[in-house]
């Protein structure tokens, strides 16, 4: 059987099946998926109610190793940012995000990023790769190894790490699957949110599909000009074709869609802003995260007022429209998306 290395890349299924091939019974299958994703093992040595003939096979045709970490910086907030360095040696982030209610791991999908936002670190070094199923659950399990450490259970997760998670969107779902399923992680689909540059097809693709995901649209714009200097990508995706994807995602699966919003002074937050939001969103079940633009160095954008961003905000609220300012996290450890990364590159 032509099996992939890591055996992290396998779904329940696929472990299955490569397990009846060598002769052995579904419990196994299960066995196994308790060590790696709620035992958190990373050798087959440890796994002690398996024969031990099949630990050895399993050694043989699989790979079980933690990424290496590279750098871990924790903040005065408690947001813990890593930087692991792949067998290839790329170099990919995850965060980890203590709040008051939940305890988020932000995951990165993609090794660099394509779509050069104009606002954002992780463009700036351009794209390598998709990461694979096993690079995406390995993140997670190395996240949640440090929330247990600090009595902290997991439960949230964000693909809002670098790269465009629906770019990548089989290896991205088998890791949904494993993370969502009882028998390995057990975190319910809807604490898992996807944040999106704005890929039309794929927004489609969702709603068809009528998962319970959260889903997050990067906006960052509030009309076609604006999105195209801020979001390259607006030009193959426009504004109002975005937009109108969202509301038949919306209609198609009843769920709320965010808006990710950058509030970058004299640019995203004035007046004319909120007018052309209050236009665009009309009717729409949506809210808006606000989100203070983190500075790098590349940009030449600033950060608005504290008094800027709340005048923004309940200007947007004044006209129906529900919207929250993100209290920024991590900021004395660069945890805005790809500065840790971008940092290493250019070290
Ligand atoms: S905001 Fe997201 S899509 Fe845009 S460059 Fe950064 S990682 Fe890529």
């Amino acid at each position: 059987m032509n099996t992939p290395k890591d055996i992290r890349d396998l779904s329940f299924e696929e472990l299955d099946g490569y397990l009846k091939s060598v002769g052995q019974e579904t419990f196994r299958a299960q066995q196994i998926f308790e060590w790696i994703y709620k035992k958190g093992a990373v050798g087959f040595e440890s796994m002690s109610n398996l024969p031990l003939d099949l630990r050895q096979r399993l050694r043989q045709d699989f790979d079980l190793k933690p990424n290496a970490i590279t750098k871990k910086v924790v903040s005065e907030d408690g947001t813990t940012k890593f930087l692991f360095d792949l067998l290839d040696h790329e170099k990919i982030e995850s965060v980890l995000i203590p709040t008051a209610t939940r305890t988020t791991a932000c995951i990165s999908t993609q090794a660099g990023c394509k779509f050069g936002c104009r606002f954002c670190a992780s463009g700036i070094g351009g794209w390598s790769r998709h990461l694979s199923c096993a690079e995406i659950v390995t993140q997670v399990l190395h996240v949640k190894e440090e929330s247990q450490k600090h009595k902290r259970p997991l439960s949230n997760i964000v693909f809002m790490g670098t790269g465009e998670p629906l770019d990548n969107f089989d290896n991205l779902f088998k890791a949904i699957r494993i993370i969502n399923s009882d028998k390995a992680m057990g975190i319910g689909a809807r604490h898992i949110t996807i944040s999106t540059v704005g890929l039309v097809p794929r927004i489609k693709e969702l709603a068809r599909q009528n998962l319970q995901i959260e889903l997050a649209v990067s906006l960052h714009g509030f009309d076609n000009a604006s999105r195209n200097v801020l979001m390259p990508v607006n030009r193959k995706y426009p504004f109002d074709e975005l937009i109108e994807a969202c509301r038949q995602y919306v209609k198609a699966t009843k769920r709320q869609i965010t808006f990710e919003y950058i509030l970058i002074k004299d640019v995203t937050c004035t007046p004319k802003a909120v007018q052309s939001l209050k236009k665009a969103l009309q009717g729409l079940i949506c809210k808006m995260n606000l989100i203070p633009y983190n500075p790098v160095s590349e940009f030449d954008h600033r950060t608005p007022s504290r008094q800027e961003m709340l005048t923004f905000r309940n200007r947007l609220e004044e006209c129906g429209i529900h919207a929250t300012i993100r209290m920024p996290r991590g900021r004395d450890v660069a945890a805005a998306c790809g500065q840790l990364r971008h940092a290493h590159l250019e070290k």
